[in-house]
């Protein structure tokens, strides 16, 4: 259902607030307590941070998956005399998200896990801020479709998408006869000038240290292995209605061409700036307005050039896997999504190595091409997903202890 915010503030409801994303969301909607208002927060785990969260922005809703958890944070929030209501289990997201007061929803959780969520949203027609990529990933046309069917506006924020988006003009219908292709920028991220031989001993800490961004710890090692990008690809097919060979990628170490349009004429548009994921928050929030993002603003003369480079498949075997799953029948990038989940969880805890994330990525997706049925709903892809992760997991044992 939609709902006129005319005269009124924008209710916004952050899925994921206690995290990268989330965090950078409350930041730009602090410095805007005239345009909007927080409705509602939620987290996985981090009870203290969520309840610091609630007594300065006093949500309506705050959501803990957890029981346990959200008990905590009740009893910690009447102590100090909040007024926010404290929802237990994981459908509470997706209530959360659907509600009727919600104008807009900033889908910031991390992974598969936020994709009922977000077609909970698009089905109730909500403005829906996408930072979640991997629930575009696993939903692919679904999740199109749900977004269409339930009228909702669907604003990408990672910062690749959302500068394809600030290129476009704002009638969809003209993307298809505008665009070429486009070109997604990649930093490269910590590994670029490594010898491909040297990778299977980084270790979780050195992964996850980014050069130019500030994220989360899984989104971090995808950048390590451009895996980010891999998923980016696919989320861009899908965001702009692309052939899959319309999507090109290239390395792009200072980060700030944020990517590109290539039109039918030659011409090529792109959104430049530091990088700073509170840009395409506050886009996302204000479209089609513009309004302060608390970034700081692009010195040209300090900047010490614009470079390009190929990217190197030695280094970066798994980007490849991206136009192979879109190629491979609807599911497999459910799969691809999945394993990689697996893959990184598995690294991260020290039970496989770096380079192993691509092998387990890529005998899942072979493993499961073809077997599993057709796709017509989302439990279809859930349980594609549920699958993949089982593969992932005897990929995993297959390849540790080492
Ligand atoms: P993060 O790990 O910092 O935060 C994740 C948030 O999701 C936390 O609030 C956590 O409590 C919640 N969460 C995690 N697992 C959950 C589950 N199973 N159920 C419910 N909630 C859960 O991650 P992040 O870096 O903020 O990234 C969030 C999303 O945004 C990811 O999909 C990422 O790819 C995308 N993204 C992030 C950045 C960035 O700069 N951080 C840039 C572009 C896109
Ligand atoms: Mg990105």
């Amino acid at each position: 259902m939609k709902t006129s915010t005319a005269g009124r503030r924008q209710r916004i409801a952050i899925l994921g607030s206690t995290g990268s994303i989330g965090v950078s969301t409350l930041d730009v909607i602090a410095r805007h307590p005239d345009r909007f208002e927080v409705f509602g927060l939620t987290s996985h785990q981090r009870v203290p941070e969520l309840v610091e969260q609630c007594l300065r922005f006093s949500p309506r809703i705050a959501v803990l998956p957890d029981r346990e958890r959200a008990r905590e944070a009740r009893r910690l929030l009447a102590e100090r005399g909040s007024r926010t209501e404290v929802l237990e289990g994981a459908q509470a997201l997706g209530q959360l998200a659907a509600e009727p007061e919600v104008d807009a929803v900033m889908a910031a959780i991390v992974g598969a896990a936020g994709l009922p969520a977000c077609m909970a949203a698009a089905a109730a027609g909500k403005r829906l801020l996408l930072a979640n990529k991997e629930a575009l990933v696993v939903g692919g046309a679904l999740f199109m479709r749900s977004v269409a069917e339930g009228g909702a506006t669907l604003l990408p924020i990672d910062s690749e998408h959302s500068a394809i988006f600030q290129c476009l003009p704002e009638d969809r219908g003209a993307w298809g006869e505008r665009i070429d292709h486009i070109v997604l920028t990649a930093s490269g991220g910590p590994f670029r000038r490594r010898a491909p031989e040297s990778l299977h001993a980084v270790t979780p800490a050195e992964a996850v240290a980014h050069p130019n961004w500030v994220m989360g710890r899984k989104i971090s090692v995808d950048s390590a292995t451009m895996m980010n990008k891999a998923l980016e690809v696919i989320e861009a097919r899908w965001l702009f209605d692309l052939a899959p060979e319309q999507v090109r990628v290239v390395i792009h170490p200072q980060s700030i061409v944020h990517s590109m349009v290539v039109c039918r004429d030659a011409s090529v548009l792109a959104q430049l700036g530091t990088p700073d994921m509170r840009v395409p928050i506050a886009y996302g929030l204000s479209f089609p307005e513009r309004i302060e993002s608390g970034a700081s603003r692009l010195d040209f003369l300090q900047l010490q050039g614009l470079t390009f480079e190929p990217v190197d498949e030695r280094l970066f075997p798994g980007l490849g896997l991206a136009w192979q799953a879109l190629a491979a029948p609807a599911g497999a990038t459910a799969a691809l999504n999945a394993a990689n989940e697996v893959a990184v969880e598995s690294f991260l805890s020290g039970t496989i190595r770096f380079t192993d994330i691509h092998t387990v990525n890529a005998r899942t997706v072979e493993r499961l091409a073809g077997r599993h049925g057709a796709v017509s709903t989302i439990d279809d892809l859930l349980d594609i997903d549920r699958r993949a992760r089982a593969e992932a997991h005897s990929a995993v044992a297959a390849l540790a202890p080492r």
